[in-house]
């Protein structure tokens, strides 16, 4: 599988055949999805754990390809958190791309320079 030729469908349901053969879930493979989202924020900490306390030369290297084992760590961390956030969005019917595109969307109602918590309400309809 590469990025090029695999589409968000085929990645959910590699997954979900992956809940399945292991035994993962109940008889249909579904994962309580809060149990699956606590996960996810888990394996984020791992992700972050990647980039602790780096040096800002360490990470130029990284972004210039010097340092590949890093760059290896940083991209199993990463599967762990996209794979129980497609669960989570198999498990709950949800559509990545239509999600991503409604986002892509309302962040370029806001103003530039606006980011995060600085955004004023009524320009947010799903700001968490
Ligand atoms: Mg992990």
């Amino acid at each position: 599988m590469t990025d090029s030729q695999t589409t968000v469908a085929q990645l959910k349901q590699a997954i979900h055949e992956l809940c399945l053969q292991k035994g993962w879930g109940d008889q249909n493979g579904i994962q309580n999805p809060q149990h699956v989202a606590m996960a996810m924020t888990v394996e984020m900490s791992e992700l972050l754990e990647r980039f602790q306390w780096l040096e800002p030369g360490q990470v130029q290297d990284l972004l210039d390809g010097k340092d590949p084992a890093r760059a290896r760590q940083i991209g199993e961390e990463f599967a762990d958190v996209m794979m129980y956030g497609l669960q989570l969005m198999y498990s709950l019917d949800i559509d990545v791309a239509r999600e991503i595109e409604l986002k892509i969307g309302i962040v370029l109602k806001r103003p530039n320079g606006v980011r995060g918590r600085n955004i004023p309400k009524e320009t947010t309809e799903h700001e968490p």
